[in-house]
């Protein structure tokens, strides 16, 4: 039977666990066109948070993905805000590259904000293995910066073939692949079996019954992050399917911050 494991009974009594903290490593912010969402600025979000046992979120700003002119700012004065319960992506849209270099050259100004770069291809229409991601690439790899990009299955642009590449290129970078390349499960366990540095990211994971088992049994939960696309889903819903899960509570203590805490641990001090 599953939902009855203590972490689970735990959560089902009081909401969350102390010893469980949940570390969100996919969030955005801000409000986006076409869409509304009761809950998108920084104390809405932090809100949520607290209502589902969400330690810190590790997010990118829409308008930073959205909105070049406006570009990260609102992220910095988010994190900077609320300095316990937020980190950032630096979001990069390599259509603009004189503004990818102004973000490289400025990112130790923001020691105290970005954990790494957050790469959106199949909305940018750039490849993961462009040219124009590249200095931004050798900058992530000189400093073990993590990177977070949306991942697609049979994508040009950030599909399963072109991951392998930028992987084997860039063994420094955790390189944490968001929606775990949607739905090509299969691809994303030989992914991360082959490569030390790719982490599946389960935003999209939840919703299916079936992939976090596989993932657990297929590769192991030590490279599995917990991730919910704030503010386009709610934790609530993500957090029952993990407790729901036919896998351990060492795996769900995993998923939910020791991995993360080990990821994060060089940008936390
Ligand atoms: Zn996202």
């Amino acid at each position: 039977m599953i939902g009855i494991s203590p972490l689970a009974r735990e959560f089902w009594e009081h909401g969350r666990s102390a010893l469980c903290p949940i570390y969100d490593m996919h969030g955005h912010m801000g409000t986006f066109h076409s869409i509304y969402f009761p809950r998108a600025e920084a104390a809405d979000m932090i809100r949520t948070m607290d209502e589902c046992g969400v330690r810190m979120l590790v997010f990118s700003h829409h308008h930073a993905l959205f909105a070049p002119d406006v570009g990260n700012v609102p992220a910095v004065e988010a994190v900077r805000r609320y300095p316990d319960r937020l980190r950032a992506y630096c979001a990069l849209n390599a259509n603009y590259p004189e503004q990818l270099e102004v973000a490289l050259a400025d990112f130790d100004a923001y020691a105290d904000v970005f954990v790494g770069f957050k790469f959106l291809p199949d909305y940018h229409k750039v490849a993961l293995t462009d040219a124009r991601c590249r200095p931004a690439w050798e900058f992530a790899e000189a400093r073990r910066l993590l990177v977070l990009t949306h991942t697609w299955r049979d994508s040009p642009y950030d599909g399963p073939a072109i991951v392998r590449q930028i992987a084997a290129r860039y063994p420094n970078v955790p390189l944490l692949l968001g929606h775990s390349c949607h739905d090509d499960w299969d691809a994303a366990v030989a992914l991360a079996r082959d490569f030390p540095n790719i982490y599946l990211e389960l935003t999209a994971v939840f919703d299916d019954r079936g992939p976090l088992e596989k993932f657990c049994a297929e590769v192991g939960s030590h490279c599995l992050l917990f991730g919910t696309d704030l503010p386009w889903f709610d934790p609530h819903q993500a957090i029952g399917a993990l407790l729901s899960a036919d896998i351990s509570d060492e795996d769900r203590h995993n998923i939910c911050h020791r991995n993360a805490e080990r990821l994060l641990a060089p940008f936390l001090t």
